[in-house]
């Protein structure tokens, strides 16, 4: 191995593998450090990973990476506590090339993308926990893991949510029980011809779907079920604030969630292979700390680079694209043989410039609405209780729906509060 490197990236998630890559392509010498036994052994998501950002990076990637279906199924259901009402977007007419969400498991995703880093020079060590970064003075020189001090020109942290190096480099997110989520899931085994008719796909199509209400009993969170090849993903993802407050646990709200009508016939005949729980930050703008200093850059989750709008939870982007604008800025910083932290703020301007900073920004305010509890207790019971009424025919004269709508809002929300829970969500979602 070589005794000092352009780069050092630690953590082999998509932030890190994005990273390497695209230093390594680029010709530059980089080391990538993962702690698990190969990459993405232990790494969690919920499944969906948006294409576009990785196909820039790696043209129609999805056709050699272990991707396990195309999302051609959106669907938010609202749960109540025994019923459930669904709005299901079907996408199979459109063109493959607008269908941008592919279901993927990280144990395989994550170890085909580091090998990617390898085949294109970089030079890949698994098994290996950076205890810590190497200093000159106030200057990252590299990083010190297994007790080598292994120099280099600047090191990327990828380490994820709680990121230890930015904690040492004193720049890490500000984690608090508000601002972070914590996500329990099981993959399901289930047979290819069982998934393809109870989720209504064919193919490679696959279905992702978001639940709110009961799947949480109520509290500042949500459910998921997306449809692997061969598998679901279930789980759901809960504010740990709500989790304490409530005293709640995650692995008994993945149970009830289970346990639910409607989820229990999607899961039927499955069984549990694995579980794992992981936590995501989930407090927007606010917590995005410092993102460089000398000799230093901080990606994806390390960075808290997550965005949690409530009309989805999309880290997997922003982790990629975080990756590729940080090997970017030390590529231009290698040619200057200057990786000050002046140099380094051209990734600040590069993260400005893409949807990164701008999606954070323009959503800055979704963290105050997914506040509003109403959101995971009163307007997904209402909206249920509201089918059930419309859907009834009892042989007793009907009624209109606008005349049931008050009906069952009376004693649960005024139409006032709706409006300006509407006005909130407009500018939030
Ligand atoms: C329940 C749940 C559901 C989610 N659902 C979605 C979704 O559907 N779509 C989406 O886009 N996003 C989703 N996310 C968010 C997404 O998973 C993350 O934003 C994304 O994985 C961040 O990537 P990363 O590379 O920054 O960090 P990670 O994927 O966490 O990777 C960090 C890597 O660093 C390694 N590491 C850590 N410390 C060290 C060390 N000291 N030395 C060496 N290696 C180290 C770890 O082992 C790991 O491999 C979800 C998250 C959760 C928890």
């Amino acid at each position: 191995m070589k005794e000092s490197f352009d780069a050092i990236v630690v953590g082999a998630g998509p932030a890190g593998c994005a990273a390497a890559y695209s230093l390594a392509r680029a010709g530059l010498d980089v080391l990538l450090v993962e702690r698990g036994k190969f990459a993405g052994v232990k790494n969690m998501t919920g499944g969906v990973l948006y294409g576009p950002v990785l196909n820039n990076l790696i043209p129609d990637f999805w056709k050699e990476a272990p991707v396990e279906r195309h999302v051609t199924r959106h669907v938010i259901t609202l749960l109540s506590e025994k019923t459930s009402l669904s709005i299901d977007f079907n996408s199979t007419g459109l063109d493959e090339s607008l269908q941008d969400g592919y279901t993927v498991l990280r144990a395989r995703f994550d170890r085909w993308f580091a090998d990617k880093v390898e085949q294109a020079g970089g030079v890949v060590i698994t098994g290996v926990r950076v205890d810590d970064l190497l200093w000159d003075g106030k200057r990252v020189v590299g990083i010190v893991a297994g007790g080598d001090k292994i120099p280099a020109g600047v090191v990327i942290a990828a380490d994820g949510v709680n990121s230890a190096l930015a904690k040492k480099a004193g720049l890490s997110a500000r984690l608090s029980p508000e601002n972070v989520n914590q996500g329990v899931k099981e993959i399901i085994r289930m047979p290819r011809e069982l998934i393809e008719q109870r989720f209504n796909v064919s193919g490679d199509g696959g279905a992702a779907i978001h639940f709110l209400g009961f799947c949480t009993r109520g509290v500042h969170g949500g459910g998921f079920l997306y449809t692997n090849r061969e598998s679901l993903s279930l789980g759901v993802v809960v504010q740990l604030k709500a989790l304490i407050e409530n005293n709640l646990k995650s692995v008994e709200l993945l149970e009830g969630f289970k346990a639910h009508p409607t989820v229990k016939e999607l899961i039927k005949d499955g069984s549990t292979v694995e579980y794992s729980a992981h936590l995501v930050p989930a407090g927007g703008l606010g917590m995005v700390p410092r993102l460089y200093t000398d000799g230093l850059l901080l990606t994806g989750d390390a960075a808290a680079l997550v965005l949690a709008t409530g009309r989805s939870l999309e880290g997997s982007n922003f982790a990629l694209a975080s990756g590729m604008a940080a090997a970017e800025t030390v590529r231009r910083a290698r040619e200057k043989g200057d990786y000050s932290q002046e140099t380094l703020s051209h990734y600040a301007e590069l993260l400005s410039e893409s949807f990164v900073l701008q999606d954070l920004k323009r959503f800055q305010r979704s963290a105050e609405l997914l506040e509003n509890q109403r959101l995971y207790s009163v307007y997904p019971e209402l909206a249920c209780s509201l089918a059930e009424k419309v859907f009834r025919v009892d042989g007793d004269p009907k009624k209109t729906v606008w005349q049931l709508a008050r009906e069952e809002m009376k004693g649960r929300v005024s139409i006032w509060t709706l409006l300006k829970d509407a006005l909130a969500a407009r500018r939030s979602v």
